[in-house]
């Protein structure tokens, strides 16, 4: 352990200046399982991810991903992300990649706004300080709370006997959390669907509905009225956050805000207006790494339950959910969820694949993220800057 001492220098104690010499894109199409994967209001057939490979001068390579889930899910679009890096890149090179903030104000002076595309940076910098310090991510955010991360998993639409089925084989498997998708079919399919999953769902399993920003208010709040009797929240039920401002007082259930939790000051607006009673959060929607510890942050200072999940994506983006989901305190982490399940393929790992069996995913062991990409099976990188 280091032990601060009168008699030494820190400066000669501090870990060797890791500066980025190069950054790389990397563009992969990830498959869906089945072909199609359909949401209240829109629906993909194939992922676009960019990977980020950061390369420091001493040799060290950190990687992040973002992956939006497809153009209307939310303003998140692949060719986007890859052309806001190449915008931001070149401000980057050059600069101490263990300096994560410093490296985030310089991709801010360099363009406003597009966290998404900014997150992978953001990931690839905790990465190579985990692999600097052989320390893992979540234990450069305080250690693992959780670990094994309880994971979660969602019904898709479909009829109420096909929901029950999925419920009861899912908590067979170990899911203490089940996610209803709702919002696509109408609300009383929707009442419907929820009462019958709610009929055989065990006791202290986690239930939910997510409208995936599919209802209307109305259907909001008959919706709630006619499951009062079922404890779970409502996850994104309406569109904005100021339609769901809207419900406060008018549902029996307490709401969870994903689509709109989009930022750090999103989810301080949500929190200290009363709009959210927990979130769904995205890493790379809301910026990265650093910025997910920081509403970790918020809301273990207001008791306000979480998970931490991303816009799919490959077993990058699945490492950098499960260390952060890792370090939340464990009375408020809702779980997390990682799209590998849902996807036919992936991109080559020179690691094991990270899967949610029996409800659980373990954090991976190696240092930084624990993902090596096996290079050897990759396509060349689409963009080289440095
Ligand atoms: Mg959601």
């Amino acid at each position: 352990m280091r032990r601060c001492s009168p008699n030494r220098s820190w400066s000669t104690d501090r870990p060797k200046l890791v500066k980025i010499r190069q950054i790389r894109l990397y563009q992969h199409d990830l498959g869906v399982r089945d072909g199609r994967y359909d949401m209240s209001i829109s629906h993909v057939e194939s992922l676009d991810s960019t990977v980020v490979a950061i390369e420091t001068d001493t040799g060290l390579v950190g990687y992040g991903e973002t992956c939006p889930l497809g153009p209307a899910y939310q303003p998140q679009h692949a060719a986007g992300a890859r052309a806001a890096l190449g915008q931001v890149a070149p401000y980057v090179l050059g600069l101490d990649a263990s300096c994560i903030g410093l490296v985030n104000d310089a991709m801010d002076a360099a363009l406003l706004g597009h966290g998404y595309a900014k997150a992978a940076i953001d990931i690839a910098c905790w990465d190579l300080v985990g692999r600097q310090r052989h320390e893992r991510v979540c234990d450069l955010l305080g250690g693992a709370r959780n670990d094994p991360v309880p994971s979660y998993y969602g019904i898709l639409p479909t009829d109420p006997v096909d929901a029950a089925a999925q419920a009861v084989a899912l908590q067979d498997q170990g899911f203490g959390r089940l996610q209803i998708k709702t919002g696509k079919d109408g609300v009383d399919v929707d009442i419907a669907v929820t009462r019958a999953v709610a009929e055989v769902t065990r006791p202290g399993v986690k239930l939910l509905a997510d409208a995936n920003r599919g209802w209307t208010q109305r259907d909001a709040i008959l919706f709630s009225e006619a499951c009062a009797d079922i404890p779970l929240a409502l996850e994104q039920p309406c569109n904005t956050m100021a339609e769901n401002a809207a419900l406060r007082g008018r549902v029996r259930h307490p709401v969870f805000l994903d689509e709109s939790a989009d930022s750090v000051a999103a989810v301080m607006e949500a929190i200290e207006t009363g709009v959210a009673q927990g979130f769904g959060m995205k890493v790379s929607r809301v910026g990265g790494i650093s910025k997910m510890a920081t509403v970790i942050a918020m809301c273990s200072a207001r008791s306000i339950p979480l998970t931490c999940d991303d816009t799919w994506g490959g077993d990058i983006t699945a490492a950098t959910t499960v260390h952060l989901g890792a370090s939340v305190p464990s009375r408020l982490f809702e779980g997390t969820w990682i799209a590998e399940p849902y996807t036919a393929s992936s991109y080559h790992c020179r690691t094991a694949p990270i899967t949610n069996g029996q409800g659980h995913i373990d954090v991976p062991s190696g240092p930084g993220l624990g993902v090596e990409p096996n290079l050897e099976l990759w396509p060349d990188p689409i963009a080289v800057f440095g």
